[in-house]
């Protein structure tokens, strides 16, 4: 029986069903679970009532469901938000799903071609998807960058832009957001040939379609400070990807600058990854100084297709074969700060293909949960729930309302649930082999359907394109 059936009819005889009257069944029932709510602060025992996709009920006394999983003692949080994810395909998808992402973006590199990249994924995936219209894949089309890969492999990356290009640029920009792109991706360590008055100018674009710029900059310390005065000049809100290692050495002084701006009013945030290594492209600009590296450096770097450590030779190789590599080099104390500080999201830069990739991609939210906030007390739970739902949930949901019913648990909102044993949760995946999936993670939910079951991730595919309104040109 319907609700507005039983409103109906209890309106009409309110005493004779009174007692006849079943209790509301919902689809989906999530009982006895730890309810961990950022926004509200809600932190208790609840059970939670899904009907048709969206969370009907948060209640303390039980609720009957067509089925109920039985969450005692387990935290029942928002499902998380990775706002910074390479890999959008099914192979990514199981992987960042056994670690509680429920939705996925691709904000840095992001796409030069908006219908295209959410055409290619319609019909339902395991997560919830969205995308960036990008300065690099942009730039790349302008000014013909011969690159196969995601990044510039020459002119696109190295090349000047005349006065037409630009405007060709600002053209697709603007583009891109009026088709439904959640922000704007940027990538200047990507393009040393883009002077910081042209990322200016395509910060005004950001900032006229209302979105957010999403930034690898280049150039350490430096760098920041000079993006950090672009964007307050174009009025543009701006987001620095992987805090951790764009800033290395230099992450105190990196995180004491971001929180200055903001308390100096201007709208930046951050996110960073739980890995000493990062990982990209061989062909990509960030090598092109490496015929003057002294030889020991080449060891810090790993072959990904391989799992090999290089050498000089290897390298020279491996740069003109084109593909990915692991660049080791940060220390787990530089690591622990950028993961520690309140300001950092939690967002996984992950890519993986074939099995093989970088161990951010399957394992980033099961490592902070596990490692940082249970063994080792660096960040408070509901605090790490926090910067892995609702702040990159409020991060875009300016220009995207949808996003407002997501990285919160209250009636009214998506059921993305991700459901986790506090005292197991943990990473696995490792350098070596990076599709070993997270532990500790026995249910996911999304849209209201269960695609995390008893740790086995199940056939539906609930994950929806996730887009800005499209707006007319
Ligand atoms: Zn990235």
């Amino acid at each position: 029986m319907n609700r507005s059936a039983v409103l109906l009819i209890g309106g009409l005889a309110a005493a004779e069903c009174s007692v006849r009257q079943a209790p509301p069944s919902y689809d989906l029932v999530v009982a006895n679970g730890h309810v961990m709510d950022p926004q509200s602060g809600l932190d208790g025992v609840r059970h939670i009532g899904i009907r048709g996709g969206t969370i009907e009920a948060v209640s303390a006394t039980p609720l009957a469901g067509s089925r109920v999983i039985d969450a005692s003692h387990l935290v029942v949080a928002p499902g998380f938000i990775d706002l910074h994810e390479h890999g959008q395909q099914e192979e990514s998808y199981r992987m960042m799903v056994r670690d509680g992402v429920t939705s996925a973006f691709e904000l840095e590199v992001g796409t030069a071609d908006v219908p295209a990249w959410y055409a290619a994924r319609e019909g339902g995936q395991i997560v919830n998807y969205g995308v960036s219209v990008g300065h690099i894949p942009v730039r790349m089309k302008v000014l013909g960058d011969p690159g196969k890969g995601l990044m510039p492999a020459g002119i696109g990356g190295s090349g000047r832009a005349d006065e037409a290009q630009l405007q060709q640029m600002e053209a697709m920009l603007r583009d891109g957001l009026a088709q439904g792109a959640v922000a704007m991706g940027f990538g200047t360590a990507y393009t040393p040939g883009a002077s910081m008055s042209e990322i200016e100018q395509m910060f005004r674009v950001a900032a006229a379609g209302g979105v957010s710029a999403h930034i690898h900059l280049r150039g350490g310390l430096q760098g920041l400070q000079e993006t950090l005065a672009a964007a307050a000049r174009a009025h543009v809100p701006l987001h620095i990807v992987h805090v951790n290692s764009s800033a290395d050495a230099d992450i105190d002084a990196f995180l004491t600058m971001i929180n200055a701006a903001r308390d100096a009013g201007q709208d930046v945030t951050t996110e960073a990854y739980p890995y000493g290594a990062g990982m990209t492209e061989i062909q990509s600009a960030l090598f092109d100084d490496w015929k003057t590296w002294p030889d020991e450096k080449f060891g810090l770097h790993q072959l990904v297709s391989t799992g090999e450590r290089l050498t000089r030779a290897t390298f020279e190789t491996a740069r003109a074969a084109g593909g990915t590599v692991i660049i080791h080099g940060r220390t787990e104390e530089q690591t622990r700060k950028a993961i520690a500080s309140p300001l950092a999201m939690i967002a996984s830069d992950g890519y993986i293909e074939h099995g093989r990739g970088h161990p951010r991609t399957s394992g980033t939210f099961a490592k902070v949960l596990g490692k940082y906030v249970r063994d080792e007390h660096v960040v408070p739970l509901m605090d790490a729930l926090r910067r892995m739902s609702l702040e990159p949930a409020r991060r875009l949901e300016r220009r995207t309302p949808a996003m407002l019913k997501k990285g919160r648990i209250k009636e009214g909102v998506d059921a993305d649930l991700t459901i986790f044993d506090p005292l197991t949760v943990i990473d696995r995946a490792t350098y070596e082999d990076a599709a070993i999936p997270s532990a500790g993670i026995p249910f996911v939910v999304i849209g209201g359907q269960v695609v995390v079951d008893g740790g086995n991730v199940t056939t539906a595919r609930p994950g929806q394109a996730i887009r800005a309104p499209s707006v007319a040109r």
